[in-house]
């Protein structure tokens, strides 16, 4: 049989990993990209350099809480340039062992912007300049998303920044529009925060990240409400227009009446849009949705039966690892395996101080479709392990199918409920019972034990809380 031909456009953590385990199983691959190395959006200008500077603002704010057993540091001194040059050393690093990978497994590599010429040929248009054809038996289209940018800035400003500016942090500035409170307001907001800008953050709906548990958001709002200085809720950006050097702001609020503030800084964070556009999708049978996202089966494959969709560009959630295991999906399926990215728990991390996690089913979206669930929280108040960290302030939430107690679904929100967070989703995905969870060892103490007694919890078994209305 001879070898498929595979052209992969966008080298993100959908793209990159697509690359790599088709070129595996033995397939021609070239990669497209107009970065010189691949890492896309999630290493170059998202996960990666953001949680390099959020490691940073974690270490300002344990120091500053460490004087509450008796360790006082002196105030943080920032070297900006220097915690710049180690944030873009992070990204170097990952990006130039991909570069390396990719090399390896002898993935051809285009620098440059791809668009279909036909169901089966691109034309990238190179980065060095000229053209390159590439004829393809499959494409998987993993071209990302970009920020949604509103029509709210009057001209043009320098003062007035995306994610991909922000993460620059081209200065500290005294104070801070955050526009948008979903996960990259608050994410780049923390990072602002702990450098000593004062952040406002305004949300046009009534809550902070729009579609998470309120249990969990409830927590982490106390905790933001005094780390930013102001979080305005229900409430719109108008207008931004720069004036001597500062960002007049307008804002309006559910009665629609309007009031001014004055920033030196903003950051817009509204969303992204997937990146659909200008890659000759007209002359495929590719289709998309209103929104732009590229409608996919789930075997990833597009209404045209040779290309393939994965990541941000075909549909929420906008996630590096729901990306990947698109990837794995669509080169299986393309290498014959009847696959199918079918999971039962996606998980998603908001890396803000304290996280946020949350896996599997919510209970907000049980609670729409009107399903029946059982739910059982443990407050980290009675962990020991919370204790010790003086992190009493988290909750670690799970939701069981009462017929079944079967688990399908978690949250949590706590120091490490990042890391946490793959138990509950491994849980999911076996089919684990509350009374498994509950029999399984916890080594002591953990944070993790607080999935054990959340599960002990509901047999009213949990020695370290009691519960007199819950009997089982
Ligand atoms: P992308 O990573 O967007 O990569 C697409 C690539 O395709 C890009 O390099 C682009 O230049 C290229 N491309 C586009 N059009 C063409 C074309 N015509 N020809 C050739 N190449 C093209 N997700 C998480 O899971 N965890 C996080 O902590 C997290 N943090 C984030 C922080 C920020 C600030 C941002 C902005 C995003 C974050 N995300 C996070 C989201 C995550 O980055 C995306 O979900 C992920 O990158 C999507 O991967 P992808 O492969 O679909 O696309
Ligand atoms: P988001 O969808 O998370 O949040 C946007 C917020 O802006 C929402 O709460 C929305 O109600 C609000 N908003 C919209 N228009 C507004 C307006 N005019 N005024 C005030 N508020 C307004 O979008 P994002 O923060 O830009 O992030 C984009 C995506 O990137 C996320 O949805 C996520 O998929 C991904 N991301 C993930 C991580 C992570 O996994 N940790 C981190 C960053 C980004």
């Amino acid at each position: 049989m001879s070898q498929k031909k595979v052209v992969v456009i966008g080298a993100g953590p959908g793209g990159y990993p697509a690359a790599f385990r088709a070129a595996d199983l033995g397939m021609d691959v070239t990669l497209v990209d107009p970065a010189s190395k691949p890492g896309g959006v999630c290493l170059y200008v998202g996960c990666i350099p953001s949680k390099a500077l959020l490691h940073a603002a974690h270490t300002i704010t344990e120091a500053s809480h460490a004087n509450e057993y008796g360790v006082t540091f002196n105030d943080p001194q920032i070297d900006l340039e220097k915690l710049r040059t180690w944030k873009d050393n992070v990204v170097g690093k990952l990006t130039g062992g991909l570069g390396m990978l990719m090399k390896q497994r002898k993935v051809k590599y285009a620098q440059g912007v791809a668009s279909f010429s036909s169901s089966n040929q691109v034309i990238v248009q190179l980065q060095e300049g000229g053209e390159q054809i590439i004829d393809f038996d499959y494409a998987i289209i993993a071209t990302g998303s970009t920020p949604v940018l509103p029509p709210i800035v009057e001209g043009e400003s320098t003062l007035v920044m995306d994610s991909t500016s922000a993460l620059e942090i081209p200065d500290v500035p005294k104070n801070l529009l955050v526009v948008g409170g979903g996960y990259i307001g608050l994410e780049l907001g923390t990072v602002y925060a702990s450098l000593g800008t004062k952040v406002t953050v305004v949300e046009m709906t009534a809550g902070l990240l729009p579609g998470a548990d309120r249990d969990l958001v409830d927590v982490l709002k106390s905790d933001l409400d005094s780390r930013f200085d102001q979080i305005l809720l229900n409430t719109r950006v108008e207008k931004i227009s720069e004036k001597s050097g500062k960002l007049r702001v307008t804002l309006s609020d559910l009665e629609k009446t309007n009031s001014n503030m004055t920033f030196d800084k903003a950051l817009i964070a509204v969303g992204r849009r997937p990146m659909s556009k200008n890659l000759g999708l007209e002359n495929t049978n590719v289709k998309t949705t209103e929104r732009g996202f590229v409608q996919i089966d789930k075997q990833c494959r597009t209404s045209d039966p040779n290309i393939f969709a994965i990541g941000d560009v075909a549909g929420e959630p906008m996630l590096a690892h729901k990306a990947t295991s698109e990837a794995h999906v669509a080169v299986d399926v393309i290498n014959g395996k009847p696959e199918s990215f079918d999971p039962l728990a996606i998980p998603a991390v908001v890396f803000t101080e304290p996280e946020l996690a949350w896996t599997g089913l919510s209970e907000l979206e049980a609670r729409q479709k009107n399903w029946e669930i059982e739910v059982t929280k443990f407050p980290w108040a009675a962990s020991g392990r919370a204790t010790t960290m003086g992190k009493k302030k988290g909750l670690t939430k799970l939701i069981s199918e009462p017929s079944t107690n079967r688990i399908i679904g978690a949250g949590i929100v706590g120091n490490g409920a990042g890391e946490m967070i793959a138990e509950a989703t491994l849980a999911i995905e076996m089919g684990t019972k509350l009374d498994d969870m509950k029999s399984v060892i916890h080594a002591h103490p953990t944070l993790s034990e607080t999935f054990m007694e959340s599960a002990e919890l509901f047999y009213n078994q949990s020695p370290h809380f009691y519960s007199p209305k819950r009997k089982k």
